[in-house]
Formats: C-alpha cells, sequence, structure tokens
C-alpha cells in the first residue's frame, strides 16, 4: 500500500491555470503562487457576485478516535465523484496548522486517492496565509506592551492584558510565561500567554470577513486589555488597524488548488473546531457557490463541535443556506466507541459496533435538529466486514436517513459514485429547512445551555464562579446578542474525553468565558481544553526529512 505522500507526490498535477479555467476563472483573475496554486482576486469576486448560489454541502463526523473518520478524504473524494459524473463541483476546505502536522495527526489534505495537491506545500508553508495571521496578531501584541512602556495614556491594567501572542506550532512551554524581564528599557513584566495560529481571534476574523473593510472594521473591534477603569482597550485605540490590516491584505483571497483528478478545491482559513469557529473562510465558500453548482464544504472534528459551529456561527453571520449534510462514520470509530481497544479495531465486532453506534445515532439527531437533510457515509477501510457494513446501512435506513458506502480513499471519485449519486438525489427531492440552534436575542447562559443539552446530551451546566462573573461583564459590555463559541475536547460528546459512545447524566463544566468582539462570538472555555496544544511523546515531526533532491519524506 502507499502512503499519502507517496500517491501525492506521483500525481500529474495540472497547472493551476487549466483548474481554474474548468470553473471559469479566467487567468488575469488569479494572482498565481508558482504553477499549482494561486489565489483568487478581487477583480473574480467582483465579477462573479451576482451570480445564484449553488447548493451547498457540508461534511462532518461522529466523534473522532484514535482510528480516524476520514472528513476531508470523503469531502475529496466526493468533490471528484461529482466532476466523475459530470457535476460542476467545488470543495472548500481549510489550511492546515503545522502544530498537528508535526504533532499526533499529520497533515490534513485528505488522504490515499482522495487528497488535494500540492500536498507538501498546503501542509507546510502555503500562500503564507498563517504567517501573516502570527504577524498582525503579534504585531498587535507589540503595540500594547510598547504603548504601556512608552507612558501608558490609556490605562491599561497590565493585569487585565487579554490579547495573547501566537504561533502555529505545538508548544506548551509557552502557555504560561512571564515578559518584560530585565531593565527599564526592556519593558514592563507581566505574565503573557502564547495561543496557537488557529485559536487566534484573528484567524476568526479571516474566516469571517465579506472583504478588506469588514476585515478592518472586525479587527478594530479587538478587545486587547482592559483599563484600570475597566473599560475595554481596542486594537483602534492602540492605532494598530491599519498596519493590521495591510499585514493581511492578500491573505483575505481565497487559494486555489486542486485534487488528485484536478477537481478545483478552495483551501482557506484554518481555525480549530476544539478551541475555535471550525471552518474555512466565508469568502472561500462563497467564492464556491458562485463558482460551481454543489459546494462540498469541510467543518473540523465531530458534528457536535464543527457542524454546530459552522450552522449557528459562520451560516447564521453569513446567511449561509446549508442544503444537505454528509454525516462520516467508520466502522473501526464505532466499535472504538463501543469499546474496543484500538489495536483490535480489525477483527469484526457486531457487538461492540451495537454498543458504539448510539455516537452516530446521536449527531443524526442532532443534525435534524437544524432541519437540514442528512446523509450518513461509511469511510470504508479494508478490514471492514460485509456484516458489519450491512449493520450500519439498517440502521440509518430505519433512522429515515440516507446511507451510502464510500471506498474514495482506496479508489479516488470513483470509489464515491455511490455517495454523490444519494448527495444528488437528496438535493433533489429532500428540502432544507435550516435552521440555527438559538435566537440572538437568548442571554448567553441560555445559549451555553441549549448547545449543551440539545447537542451534547448533557443533564446541566455548571459554572465556575470566575465564568459567571465574567458572563456578567460581557452582558454588561452589551455583547449577550453574539453567538457562543464552544471550545471543548472533540473526543467526546460530553467535555470528559473518556466518555465516548453516548454518555448521559452529565454536566457540562464552564472554565472561562471572554468575548471575541471583532470575530463576534462569545469564546466558552469547558472543561481542559487547551488554546495551545503541546507535542506528544513521539511527535510526528521525528519521521519527517528531505531527500538530497529535495523530495519530501514522512509527512501524512
Ligand atoms: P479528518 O478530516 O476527519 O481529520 P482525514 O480525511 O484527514 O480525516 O483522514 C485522516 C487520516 O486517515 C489520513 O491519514 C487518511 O489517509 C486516513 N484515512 C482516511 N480514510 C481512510 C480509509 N478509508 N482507509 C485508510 N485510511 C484512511
Ligand atoms: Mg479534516
Amino acid at each position: 500500500m502507499k502512503t499519502d505522500i507517496q500517491i501525492a507526490q506521483e500525481a500529474q498535477m495540472a497547472h493551476i491555470r487549466d483548474v481554474a479555467k474548468t470553473a471559469g476563472i479566467e487567468e488575469e483573475e488569479l494572482e498565481f503562487y508558482g504553477k499549482y496554486k494561486a489565489k483568487l482576486s478581487e477583480e473574480l469576486w467582483n465579477r462573479v457576485k451576482e451570480e445564484p448560489d449553488g447548493k451547498l454541502v457540508l461534511v462532518t463526523a461522529i466523534n473522532p478516535t484514535p482510528a480516524g473518520e476520514g472528513k476531508t478524504t470523503i469531502t475529496v473524494g466526493l468533490g471528484q465523484a461529482m466532476t466523475k459524473l459530470g457535476k460542476k463541483a467545488m470543495i472548500a476546505l481549510r489550511e492546515p496548522s503545522l502544530g498537528p502536522c508535526f504533532g499526533i495527526k499529520g497533515g490534513a489534505a485528505g488522504g490515499g486517492y482522495s487528497q488535494v495537491v500540492p500536498m507538501e506545500d498546503l501542509n507546510l508553508h502555503f500562500t503564507g496565509d498563517f504567517h501573516a495571521i502570527t504577524s498582525a496578531n503579534n504585531l498587535l501584541a507589540a503595540l500594547l506592551d510598547n504603548h504601556i512602556q512608552q507612558g501608558n495614556a490609556l490605562q491599561i491594567d497590565s493585569r487585565q492584558v487579554v490579547w495573547k501572542r501566537c504561533l502555529d506550532m505545538n508548544d506548551r512551554n509557552l502557555r504560561n510565561i512571564v515578559v518584560g524581564l530585565g531593565s527599564k528599557m526592556d519593558g514592563m513584566v507581566r505574565e503573557d500567554h502564547f495561543v496557537i495560529t488557529v485559536a487566534s481571534e484573528i484567524m476568526a476574523i479571516l474566516c469571517l470577513a465579506e472583504d478588506l473593510n469588514d476585515l478592518r472594521t472586525r479587527l478594530g473591534k479587538i478587545i486587547v486589555a482592559y483599563n484600570f477603569a475597566g473599560e475595554p482597550v481596542t486594537a483602534d485605540d492602540l492605532k494598530a488597524t491599519g498596519a493590521m490590516t495591510a499585514l493581511l491584505k492578500d491573505a483575505i483571497m481565497p487559494n486555489l488548488i486542486q485534487t488528485l483528478e484536478h477537481t478545483p478545491a478552495l483551501v482557506h482559513g484554518g481555525p480549530f473546531a476544539n478551541i475555535a469557529h471550525g471552518c474555512n473562510s466565508v469568502r472561500a465558500t462563497r467564492m464556491a457557490l458562485k463558482l460551481s453548482d454543489i459546494t462540498i464544504t469541510e467543518a473540523g472534528f465531530g458534528a457536535d463541535l464543527g457542524a454546530e459551529k459552522f450552522f449557528d456561527i459562520k451560516c447564521r453571520k453569513a446567511g449561509l443556506h446549508p442544503d444537505a449534510v454528509v454525516l462520516v462514520a467508520t466502522v473501526r470509530a464505532l466499535k472504538y466507541n463501543g469499546g474496543v481497544a484500538k489495536a483490535d479495531l480489525g477483527e469484526e465486532n457486531l457487538e461492540a459496533l451495537k454498543k458504539g453506534i448510539v455516537n452516530l445515532e446521536k449527531h443524526i439527531e442532532n443534525i435534524q435538529k437544524y432541519g437540514v437533510p442528512v446523509v450518513v457515509t461509511l469511510n470504508s477501510f479494508v478490514t471492514d466486514t460485509e456484516a458489519e457494513n450491512e449493520y450500519i446501512r439498517r440502521f440509518c435506513e430505519e433512522k429515515g436517513c440516507e446511507f451510502a458506502l464510500a471506498r474514495v480513499w482506496e479508489k479516488g471519485g470513483e470509489g464515491g459514485e455511490e455517495l454523490a449519486l444519494k448527495v444528488l438525489d437528496t438535493l433533489e427531492k429532500k428540502e432544507s429547512n435550516f435552521h440555527t440552534l438559538y435566537e440572538d436575542d437568548l442571554s448567553l447562559e441560555e445559549k451555553i445551555e441549549t448547545i449543551s443539552k440539545e447537542i451534547y446530551g448533557a443533564r446541566g451546566v455548571i459554572y465556575e464562579p470566575a465564568a459567571k462573573k465574567q458572563l456578567a461583564k460581557i452582558a454588561e459590555l452589551g455583547f449577550s446578542n453574539l453567538p457562543v463559541c464552544m471550545a471543548k475536547n472533540q473526543y467526546s460528546l460530553s467535555d470528559d474525553a473518556k466518555k465516548l459512545g453516548r454518555p448521559t447524566d452529565f454536566d457540562i463544566h464552564i472554565r472561562e468565558v471572554y468575548v471575541s468582539a471583532g470575530a463576534g462570538f462569545v469564546v466558552v472555555l469547558t472543561g481542559a481544553v487547551m488554546t495551545m496544544p503541546g507535542l506528544p511523546k513521539v511527535p510526528a515531526a521525528n519521521g519527517i526529512d528531505v531527500a538530497e533532491d529535495g523530495t519530501i519524506t514522512g509527512l501524512f
């Protein structure tokens, strides 16, 4: 069996100008980054913005397990299958972060014969968007500390600085640090923190901004600290907004690459779904809707995080109307949810499957709450058995949702035709009555409780005293009408990563709450979720190398 990177490196890529042409994009409407990557220009947007939208299909999944689910693989495979069937399809994905790439998960270009390429570029520096976001974030931090050093006219309380520095790396040693050590000329000493770039508010802003003007307005609203009177100090107050916008001017243009079968893919923005809102940029999704008949997009982690935020944050804010959801499950992950150890997942085990399928059941019910038709797809692994596949097929049919087996990892677009036909049939016959889970005018506590009970299946919500205070303060500042961005571990529907399947009789613990005024949501941290991850004992980085001819090995 070839590895993902071997398959990707053997691919015969088309020049990106030719891929663009299949989507009706002219050469002059592209900004080239070499032969295989391009950014889509503002001129293109201005030409197509009045066109009608195509259909929007979200790919999401059951709770992730170490066994892997393959949302990106399915998203890419489904796009390829649509192209094979003669449909005008476009894929919209997030850009990978270096954190997981060098940590446990590896890259995020899909897998097997359903990948986007060039995968090494995408997984490493790509078109520099993350560099731009990191720079804008850290410029704001530098301006803030400099302001304090230079006399602190805004009366910033250095104990109440909320803006954190960022880096696109899993580096736990930077979670809690002290800055400004040294002499008087070396700045004011204070405790500081780093977040991973994909958790930065600027990443969220870039992904939700409609255009350069909206980007600028949102950046200006970022709350960086509170003054001695407890009032917010913003990026605008620090006169940081213009320079930050300048750094992000190119980063807000969507990136175009291709799949192994030349289906166009927009890969843009990359907020994590556990600590941020988990979807690619609004601009990329909008562009894809204008340029194609079917846009297939992925939201991160399980549907309790990715899909919930796709619906309740991205679609709410951008006024998007999803037409169908593809819910990815694997036999292996369902067995894992049923208590089977990772090493034994290759063996048929219908008993464990029956136990673990409750996780899929809950996610089906959750998506139905949003009024969007669901197609369940089983991402087929070579170790899966016929009996296991049939069990899941029957379960889905009894639940009233469509089912399709997908062999896109093994066979590319051809292996996704059953799924593509089911999706096309759903788009044609089932109407989407999409609505968000909660209304804007509920209190923040009511929003948190609605998500916890309806989506996670929790009994109730327990607030730590600090979180209660923060919620009161955010309400007092007038941000109650914003949606909430829940930060929760991805492995369990609960806030305890060890509770698999469909846990019951649990509470959600709210540890910290803060407002991302520029992004336009209130972040709610539950359980022990981290905004700066660490590396595992044996990081994926240990296996990555470059051969003498420049070929990269060990990326996956
Ligand atoms: P997600 O988007 O859900 O995180 P990915 O699509 O990135 O998942 O897949 C994660 C990993 O699992 C990739 O390395 C991919 O090659 C592998 N994978 C996905 N589907 C299959 C499959 N059907 N058989 C074997 N490996 C797979
Ligand atoms: Mg993915």
